[in-house]
């Protein structure tokens, strides 16, 4: 894939790198309005034909929260406080979504972005919208 970029939490223990074919400037901008992603005050991305790896340096200094409807892991960094991205297993299969403010690379901007609310949605609507929009090449590496 031609294009990358990658991010981390604050202090580094969590790393990622989206790989897509789609221009960075085009890649989704979506900020959740559900009570969690407005606290953090984050801005997701996903690309549905990218992929995405990721590098944990200390597995013991990641916590995972779920909430709503249990269907995805947010990883939060619990040194820093950080949550660089969400990962839903459906079928069998991981689909990520990246908070795009974790991202290093200052020119990618996350000022504008679509509001979304997904509150209505039923279990089944929400996992059939995520193994279509989010990532759904998820590849941890070792250190
Ligand atoms: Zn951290």
């Amino acid at each position: 894939m031609k294009n990358k970029v990658s991010g981390s939490c604050h202090c580094g223990n969590i790393q990622w790198t989206i790989h897509t074919d789609v221009e960075l400037d085009d890649l989704p901008r979506r900020k959740c309005g559900c009570s969690y992603c407005k606290k953090h005050g984050a801005v997701y991305t996903s690309d549905p034909k990218g992929k995405l790896k990721i590098r944990i340096k200390d597995k013991g200094k990641v916590r995972l929260y779920r909430f709503g409807t249990k269907t995805a892991d947010v990883y939060v960094c619990s040194v820093c406080g950080v949550e660089p991205f969400f990962i839903s297993r459906i079928n069998g299969n991981d689909y990520a979504v990246v908070n795009l403010n974790t991202s290093v690379d200052p020119a990618l901007s996350t000022e504008k972005y679509v509001k979304t609310d997904f509150s209505k949605e039923t279990k089944e609507e929400r996992l059939d919208r995520r193994s279509k929009t989010w990532i759904p090449k998820v590849i941890f590496e070792d250190n």
